[in-house]
């Protein structure tokens, strides 16, 4: 089958569309049918330009924006990359706060797509004046016109995905999916997909990935916020619609490193950690006897690998998180 050539406007006409790949060599010992959605075919190399996009394109139609207005948000990830990246095109200035932990590469790269990054001090509390949260409120306050996009509590983060996350992975999968596998941050991918899927078939599956430290699967299961546990992500997002997922498992850091490079190695796909969380979860929820063979289960794959030379790619990083590298890792 051969890939369509086309020419396109500007590059934000390529967000969304990604391939969904079927898993070959990962998946022979698990019954069913596997697919990865992989989100690394988006321009910016994640599944984050559809919310950046998304977003913008709400505000503008809702004469929100105009040319030459600002844009902030407090993330030096994957976020921050897409929303620089549409700002770049649409003529839009991004200020994006992001924390003294983000490592050098990272902050370069938002400066290079054009964003004004502010550094502030990771070791102060949230509501510090200092903090990233505050410094990017005090700018959008600020700032006549801005806009503050929040994407752990904005509503149109699910919508993005709603609206085409989840129609893709419909048309792509013929309707027959019976099982949808991704995991949380704001949960704004599992959440706006789940809706879709739901809506189309409510007896489709929806499994959710949960990092050890982190507070969503309890919440999931007992709407109780355990501040004890919050080692890991230590809010419970209003992007996430917790109604419409109907598990969590928990996967450890060192077997989403070990499984994103595997990933690499026996499918070919260079993909992120979280990538490699997914996979990981696939496997422990196999092990619970969730799929059959008639199982068409779609496995979401946010982003690319590249964003990880210095870590799960890094073997010195690998061994100073203690993570065991098998010799077929290596
Ligand atoms: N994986 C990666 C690499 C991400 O950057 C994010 C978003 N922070 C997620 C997974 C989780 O996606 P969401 O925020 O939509 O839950």
């Amino acid at each position: 089958m051969k890939k369509e050539l086309q020419v396109y406007d500007n590059i934000l006409q390529l967000v969304g569309d990604t391939p969904l790949i079927q898993l070959q060599k990962m998946t022979e010992d698990i019954s069913g049918t596997f697919y990865a959605k992989v989100e690394a075919f988006n321009p910016g190399h994640s599944a984050k330009d559809r919310v950046a996009h998304f977003i913008l394109s709400q505000a503008e139609e809702k004469g929100l924006l105009q040319p030459g207005d600002t844009i902030v948000e407090t993330t030096s990830g994957n976020t921050g990359f897409s929303i620089a990246m549409v700002s770049a095109v649409k003529g839009y200035k991004c200020i994006l706060a992001v924390s003294d932990k983000s490592s050098k590469d990272k902050i370069d790269m938002l400066r290079a797509m054009g964003a004004e990054v502010h550094v502030c001090p990771a070791n102060v509390a949230a509501d510090d004046p200092r903090s990233y949260y505050e410094v990017a409120k005090r700018i959008h306050l600020e700032t006549p016109g801005s806009i503050y996009i929040n994407q752990y509590f904005n509503e149109l983060n699910i919508d993005a995905h709603y609206h085409s996350t989840g129609p893709e992975i419909w048309k792509q999968t013929e309707g027959k999916i019976t099982h949808l596998v991704a995991c949380s941050g704001t949960g704004g991918t599992i959440s706006g997909t789940a809706r879709y899927l739901k809506e189309m078939n409510p007896e489709i599956k929806i499994l959710g990935i949960d990092a050890y430290g982190s507070v969503l699967k309890k919440y999931h299961e007992t709407r109780q916020f355990d501040e004890n546990e919050g080692l890991g992500k230590n809010l419970i997002p209003t992007a996430t619609d917790f109604d419409a997922i109907d598990e969590f498992v928990k996967v450890t850091d060192e077997s989403a490193a070990q499984m994103a490079r595997t990933i690499a190695k026996e499918e070919g796909l260079f993909v992120g950690y979280t990538s490699g969380a997914a996979m990981q979860g696939v496997k422990q929820y196999a092990l619970q006897g969730q799929f059959t063979k008639d199982s068409k289960v779609v496995v979401l794959f946010p982003d690319h690998g590249s964003r990880y030379m210095a870590k799960i790619y890094n073997d010195q990083w690998m061994e100073d998180q203690g993570f065991e590298l098998h010799e077929n890792l290596k």
